[in-house]
């Protein structure tokens, strides 16, 4: 079995974003700059938008976090929403999900300008992937297509089964890989909470990305031996063996699977950093005028 080292990856994909940035610079180009706006006090969404933050600054990027209160009125973000829409100082950007009950994400997804929409959620860009136009590739889905690509797995004509159905990973990842791209061409099939006989179609898998937020869900006896495993979900759980009190979980059953697959990514250090990478990647692109 290979580790699929997504911080291995993420650190060299940064590099090549940090070294484009230097480029730019020398050439009078200001640096990309990413928005992300931050609703309330969620623990998770903190975390996720300060390690976005952050990478943002290790890249030379410029970066603005807009937070609100969780009281904050729909039409007062959209207001913000709308202005950053405008400044053109501003690249990228994100609302981090999810947002207060009284708050319609989908409204809130469709109101930002789809040239700065760097999380690739909004649906012209959607439709723009389905098409493959220039456009932002959400980033869990895009990280994962580039560890893939990046260890060169042979995707072509294998069967890939996704588990999990959300606009933000399990669908988009069934679409870019039945396409006809380098990491594509695989037969797709998409499962969710109501399939029949899950386990009969996992062990059909050649590829397997697991995306539905049950921590070590997948054990052994749902894969075929030589199955390369990508594993999206991310669990906190309670663990008196950290620093921090809590360990991460995948949706995989690491210590199950491990000497029946080709490849797995582990968790955490597989998928995440992907997706904080390919966030910056998306932003790069929306400096370089790369989307339309
Ligand atoms: P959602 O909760 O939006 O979707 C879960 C999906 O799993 C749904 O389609 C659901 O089916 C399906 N599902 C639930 N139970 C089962 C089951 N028993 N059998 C088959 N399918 C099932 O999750 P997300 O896609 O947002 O996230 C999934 C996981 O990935 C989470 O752990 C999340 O934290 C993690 N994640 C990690 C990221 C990263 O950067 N590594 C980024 C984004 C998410 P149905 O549609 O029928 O309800």
């Amino acid at each position: 079995m290979k580790i699929l080292d997504g911080n291995k990856v993420a650190t060299e994909i940064k590099n090549e974003i940090a070294q484009s940035v230097i480029r730019n610079l020398k050439l009078n180009k200001r640096p990309p700059h990413l928005a992300a706006i931050l609703v309330g006090e969620n623990g998770a969404s903190e975390t996720y938008v300060a390690a976005k933050v952050k990478a943002c600054e290790k890249v030379g990027f410029v970066s603005s976090l807009i937070r609100f209160k969780e009281n904050i009125s729909q039409e007062k973000l959209l207001k913000k929403i709308e202005e950053i829409n405008c400044n053109d100082d501003i690249d990228g950007l994100i609302v981090q999900l999810p947002l207060p009950k009284h708050i319609n994400e989908i409204k809130i997804t469709q109101s930002i300008n789809p040239l700065k929409d760097v999380d690739g959620f909004h649906p012209i860009n959607l439709g723009k992937m389905q098409l493959n136009l220039p456009t932002y590739i959400s980033a869990t889905p895009a990280g994962i297509v580039e560890l893939l690509k990046r260890y060169n797995i042979e995707t072509s004509g294998k069967h890939c089964v996704v588990v999990g159905r959300s606009n933000i990973v399990g669908l988009p990842i069934s679409i870019l890989m039945g396409k006809n791209n380098e990491i594509g061409n695989c037969t797709v099939t998409l499962t969710h909470s109501r399939t029949k006989n899950l386990k009969y179609i996992t062990k059909q898998a050649d590829i397997l990305i697991v995306a539905l937020g049950k921590s070590e869900f997948i054990d052994k006896s749902m894969i075929k031996e030589g199955v390369c495993i990508i594993d999206v979900g991310i669990t906190r759980v309670k663990s008196d063996k950290t620093k921090s009190g809590w360990k991460l979980l995948g949706d995989v059953n690491f210590n199950s699977v491990k000497d029946s697959c080709s490849y797995i990514t582990p968790v955490p250090g597989g998928v995440g950093p992907m997706t904080i990478a390919m966030l910056l990647q998306n932003t790069l692109k929306s400096a370089n005028k790369e989307v339309y």
